[in-house]
């Protein structure tokens, strides 16, 4: 995507100050979100690397990833899997539990979801400390998944989140 395309999506994106804790600078998407254009724009860019090399499945994490996740899928003509809060899920399920920027918690998957040697890649709004998706590529993991790579609209790359994800090929869109 053209540098002047960037920063056309970055003006788009709020710092919303002290939320949801003192200290954290929140990245609203929203406005992007809002924008018939420059949503499409940001899916149609997160999409291309990934386009032509058979994707089978979409990861997404709850609850923002699910967003760009479905519309992804959508346009990689590949299935959707949610990974979900704790209690979320209907059917048996794996769990891992993870450290976030402002807090810890869980995510989990059900255990069917994906088969061994498929090709997903695992999709979330936003790249900060990267527990999110060290605990999200953990889980795939565990169903023996081939992970193709993994994509955020917005990476905060001052929180050096890269480091965890290392030997995965990462797509981010917006730097900060
Ligand atoms: P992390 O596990 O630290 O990489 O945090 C990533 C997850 O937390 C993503 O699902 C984001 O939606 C959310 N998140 C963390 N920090 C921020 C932030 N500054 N602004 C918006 N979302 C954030």
């Amino acid at each position: 995507m053209a540098p002047g395309s960037i920063e056309e999506l970055k003006l788009k994106i709020r710092d919303i100050p002290d939320f949801p804790r003192q200290g954290i600078v929140f990245k609203d998407i929203t406005p992007l979100l809002n924008d018939p254009r420059t949503f499409k724009q940001a899916i149609d860019a997160m999409a291309h690397p990934f386009i032509g090399r058979h994707i089978d499945r979409v990861v997404s994490i709850e609850a923002r990833g699910f967003i760009v996740g479905a519309a992804l899928a959508y346009i990689l003509n590949a299935g959707l899997i949610p990974l979900r809060k704790p209690g979320k899920l209907p059917f048996l399920t794996h769990r891992m539990a993870y450290t976030l920027e402002y807090g810890s918690a869980e995510l989990e998957i059900h255990r069917d979801a994906v088969k061994p040697g498929q090709r997903v890649i695992i999709v979330d709004d936003l790249l900060a400390t990267g527990g999110t998706m060290r605990a999200a590529i953990d889980l795939v993991k565990t169903l023996e998944a081939d992970i193709v790579g993994v994509s955020f609209l917005v990476e905060l790359s001052f929180l050096q989140g890269r480091q965890q994800l290392q030997g995965h090929e990462i797509c981010s869109l917006i730097t900060y």
